[in-house]
């Protein structure tokens, strides 16, 4: 079996590491026996979109996020496509933006979205930072993300968020969610790089790539990961020991 994993804008969305999600999942296919080809798609190297088995858009900064619009609006009609027909994409903070309507940002210039979705960002006084904690809406034996946020915009949507949270701001701060999920696409505010704290998640978005590609029920091998979970599992404590506000009650999640 393979995968071919696309990379967005590498030069330009890494914000917090982001590059190392591709890492993440690279490493856990392959270590189950599953090639990965991850193809760097630029505004210098635009490679063929549609051959995507999993797209992925890390976090950018304003300057970035409108530097990318107007490039990655020529692909506007063909990612609204794959996401329709399931391909996988995760997008992460100025990457997850992208897709909606627009950004308003802190001087009220107005960012094009692509318009893939129906959503908006804007910025809003003070930006959201810390350590977050997320119980995630996901079909996961571990229910929880955790992760880092840092972002001056606030989306607001009205499709399926990724979880509650627990613990930091998530999507605006205010109405308790955090992220998107729109078929096999999702979209969150989780820097970290998300998927090295949460590998549960990474096997999700591999395992649901993989039955869309070869359209039958995929097992994925477990790995010896005790490391990885035992990470997830201490940043889980640490957050919710730190200061800032508890925005939903904890319940004993199943870790
Ligand atoms: N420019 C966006 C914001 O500050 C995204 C930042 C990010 O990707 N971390 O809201």
């Amino acid at each position: 079996m393979n995968l071919k994993i696309y990379h967005m804008y590498p030069d330009l969305l890494n914000l917090y590491g982001d590059r190392g999600n591709i890492i993440v999942l690279k490493k856990r296919a392959e270590w189950r026996g599953i090639e990965v080809f991850v193809i760097n798609f630029t505004r210098d190297d635009e490679k063929n979109l549609e051959e995507a088995d999993m797209i992925f858009l890390g976090g950018g900064s304003d300057r970035e996020q409108g530097l990318l619009y107007s490039h990655l609006f020529k692909y506007k009609n063909l990612l609204k496509e794959m996401i329709e027909d399931g391909v996988v994409i995760l997008a992460i903070c100025g990457g997850y933006q992208l897709l909606g309507n627009y950004y308003l940002d802190a001087y009220g210039n107005k960012i094009e979205g692509l318009s893939v979705l129906d959503f908006y960002t804007k910025a809003e006084k003070g930006r959201l930072i810390g350590n977050i904690l997320v119980e995630t809406n996901l079909p996961l034996m571990v229910k929880t993300l955790v992760g880092f946020e840092n972002h001056g915009g606030r989306t607001y949507h009205s499709y399926t968020p990724l979880g509650k949270v627990i613990k930091g701001y998530g999507n605006n701060g205010k109405d308790g969610y955090e992220g998107l999920i729109y078929n096999n696409l999702f979209g969150t505010y989780l820097h970290g790089p998300i998927l090295s704290k949460n590998p549960h998640f990474a096997d999700f978005l591999l395992k649901r790539a993989l039955e869309r590609k070869y359209n039958r029920e995929i097992k994925l091998r477990d790995l010896d990961d005790k490391e990885e979970f035992w990470a997830h599992k201490k940043l889980k404590e640490i957050i919710l020991k730190e200061g800032s506000p508890l925005r939903a009650p904890f319940k004993r999640l199943l870790f």
